[in-house]
């Protein structure tokens, strides 16, 4: 009988990763993967019999032993002010979201890294889902391939894709291997060529892994951080009773102190009526912003992002009103916080931030197989 080999789905290798497949899978010279990555990432070719420049025997060992196949596309969306979702099947009915939104000058592509997320944010719609399982690196960068191909985006000509953030289900943090190799893909000339700073990662506060992320990248990195003390904190964001705030702006002036002079790190803060957006709570958010520049020793080290927040179905919050969000941001500029105000876009489908769901199926196992992965990464309390 024989034996059925799997093949490799190429999107799940990065430069080096492709590099390796080609030399001691194929027998091939380490170069002949770069002319494959160009034809995936530059030409989004996913049939080896197009690759025209690739020699006939080479082409003939790769049908046999590699595929190159992207997350399916189950409907895309566009939305009246040229937001565009679309909802990718992964597995066994599990769908995720990918969003991108376009403005002046930019096109950034809000990315997923698990099917659901375990985190347990309270205002936050992905959360409801409850978690299934990590994103491969070919179902994430699978994510930026797939938006790409329909956008028309020529890397080296017509860049339509200009930022990717980790934005969208799950905490990429979690899924640290996968999530890393996609990220160089998307930095990679022969990926997407982004510049480092144009691909952001964005954690709820694993202080550990944020880290091994200054450690073994170099992307820029957001955090969610939607109150300035542990008791709001805690009630927002479970994790926090695990890495309190002390800790987390501590990691996060370490990341800094790896980086380039003159970087910064984004805050998310999503603002909710009566709960985290009073004066009193934008003067110690600031005060907490002043601090972590002092400790930089850069005037602009921390950013403010407020996002004013998306109501979903069931949700307990609401969106703070229009001049209380000003004041609030008012407060933060007054004190020298560099504070923009988000603006919220994709909300006729859903595609606002916190909105992304997708499709989670038999969450219920999943979710307590994360809980004693957590346990396991000391991270059982927030769960
Ligand atoms: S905000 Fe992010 S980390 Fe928190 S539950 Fe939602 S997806 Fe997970």
């Amino acid at each position: 009988m024989t034996e059925v080999v799997a093949k490799t789905n190429l999107l799940d290798l990065d430069r080096e990763g492709m590099e390796r497949f080609f030399a001691e899978t194929l027998g091939e010279k380490r170069f002949r993967a770069h002319q494959v990555m160009k034809w995936i990432y530059h030409q989004h070719v996913t049939d080896f019999a197009q690759m025209t420049d690739v020699g006939k025997a080479l082409r003939a060992k790769l049908e046999a032993h590699a595929e190159i196949r992207p997350p399916s596309v189950q409907f895309d969306k566009p939305s009246a002010d040229g937001t565009h979702k679309w909802l990718l099947g992964m597995d066994s009915g599990n769908a995720i979201e990918t969003v991108f939104i376009p403005d002046k000058g930019r096109g950034t592509l809000c990315v997923s890294s698990q099917v659901g997320c375990g985190l347990n944010c309270q205002f936050c719609s992905t959360a409801t889902q409850g978690f299934n399982r990590n994103l491969s690196t070919a179902e994430i960068i699978g994510q930026v391939w797939v938006a790409s191909k329909h956008l028309g985006n020529k890397t080296h000509l017509h860049r339509k894709l200009t930022n990717v953030v980790m934005m969208g289900m799950g905490e990429p943090l979690l899924n640290f291997d996968n999530v890393v190799r996609a990220m160089n893909l998307m930095r990679d000339d022969l990926g997407f060529g982004l510049a480092n700073k144009r691909v952001t990662l964005s954690t709820a506060g694993l202080v550990p892994m944020i880290d091994r992320l200054g450690e073994e990248s170099d992307v820029s990195l957001a955090v969610s951080l939607h109150a300035p003390n542990d008791e709001l904190r805690t009630q927002l964001v479970p994790l926090n009773k695990k890495y309190p705030i002390a800790e987390l702006m501590a990691a996060c002036v370490r990341y800094l102190q790896r980086r380039k002079k003159g970087e910064s790190i984004t805050f998310e803060y999503t603002l909710m009526k009566g709960v985290n957006d009073t004066p009193e709570i934008a003067r110690q958010l600031a005060r907490l912003m002043k601090q972590f520049c002092n400790q930089v020793q850069y005037s602009e080290a921390g950013k403010v992002n407020l996002i004013p927040f998306n109501p979903f179905p069931g949700t307990r919050f609401e969106r703070s009103d229009e001049a209380t969000i000003r004041a609030f941001q008012k407060i933060l500029l007054d004190a020298g916080v560099l504070t923009m105000v988000r603006r919220t876009r994709g909300d006729d489908i859903d595609a606002a931030c916190g909105q992304l769901k997708g499709q989670v199926m038999d969450r219920t196992r999943r979710q307590a197989e994360f809980k004693r992965k957590l346990e396991e990464k000391g991270v059982s309390d927030a769960a």
